[in-house]
């Protein structure tokens, strides 16, 4: 089983603020090295870094909006974000939940604090990654997977290492919550202070992680701090990390669809003339109707 090294480690850019409620380092697509085609199927990853939101009476956050050609997942792990899309679908995303919303042929969504958490201020600490869908599911049914952290299966780890939530994929043989539509896998990694965990997947797949509590030495030799993200080389299978303090960890790994990416905000689709019909589809009307 050959070892799968580090490709570069990526530092978090300045922040900047998506509506006013999330203040997010952006990884994906903008950081050198992390463009679409290189970390595909993940086409975007924006990260609220913990900070805190004083008290407000009107929640903040970004209104309504659409989406089209791919998934958003979004990964609570301080604070609450309360959702509604134009599929109806919609809920609450609070610290351990996460929600997956098939944005596919279209929805209008609209993502705020949540309002008591608004009203009371308090620590905020996110993620959110979007995967892109495979051509022939981009125009398929918007759908919902809200998966309330009680829903995850969760794996011990030997020694007292910490606990590995599976989000979507597997680890070991432990299946995820999530239902995909290609082969990746979402790893929610908590870890006890050195405590330790080995992951494999397959080289050609995209494989990165993100460090969302203290700090981790990757395959014994390299240190990574917080809100940094290690991007893995495609040669080599394993890998392992242990903890130098009790830490958090997002691991991704997905099969490339290594399909054409055409790219405008809010849309994603393989051909500049989808984007076109995308855009005059949302100018008519046909995303369906969300209330601001
Ligand atoms: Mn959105």
């Amino acid at each position: 089983m050959a070892t799968k090294n580090i490709e570069v480690v990526v530092p978090p850019r300045e922040p900047h603020y998506v509506g006013d409620g999330f203040r997010v380092h952006n990884f994906i697509p903008s950081a050198y090295r992390l463009d679409m085609k290189r970390m595909d199927p993940f086409i975007m990853l924006d990260y609220n870094s913990k900070f805190y939101f004083p008290p407000a009476d009107k929640p903040r956050g970004v209104s309504v909006h659409p989406h089209r050609g791919f998934e958003t997942v979004t990964i609570a792990y301080k604070g609450k974000v309360a959702h509604h899309d134009s599929s109806g679908g919609g809920g609450v995303i609070a610290e351990g939940d996460v929600q997956w919303m098939t944005a596919a042929s279209g929805v209008l969504h609209k993502e705020y604090h949540e309002e008591n958490f608004s009203k009371q201020g308090g620590d905020f600490h996110m993620v959110q990654l979007w995967v892109n869908l495979p051509a022939k599911d981009k125009m398929s049914k918007p759908k919902y997977q809200s998966i309330a952290n009680a829903q995850i299966e969760k794996i011990t780890l030997p020694d007292n290492s910490g606990t590995v939530e599976v989000i979507a994929g597997n680890y070991q043989d432990v299946k995820g919550s999530a239902t995909t539509f290609s082969p990746l896998h979402l790893l929610n990694v908590r870890l006890n202070k050195n405590g330790k965990a080995g992951f494999e997947f397959p080289e050609n797949y995209n494989t990165a992680l993100l460090v969302i509590e203290g700090s981790i030495t990757v395959n014994e030799t390299e240190s990574v701090p917080t809100d940094h993200f290690v991007l893995f080389e495609n040669k080599g299978t394993a890998f392992n990390i242990q903890a130098s303090e009790n830490a958090v960890v997002l691991v991704l790994s997905g099969e490339p669809l290594n399909e054409p990416i055409a790219a405008h905000g809010p849309f994603v689709m393989n051909t500049k003339q989808e984007i076109i019909q995308a855009i005059d589809d949302f100018n008519h009307g046909k995303f369906g109707y969300l209330e601001a």
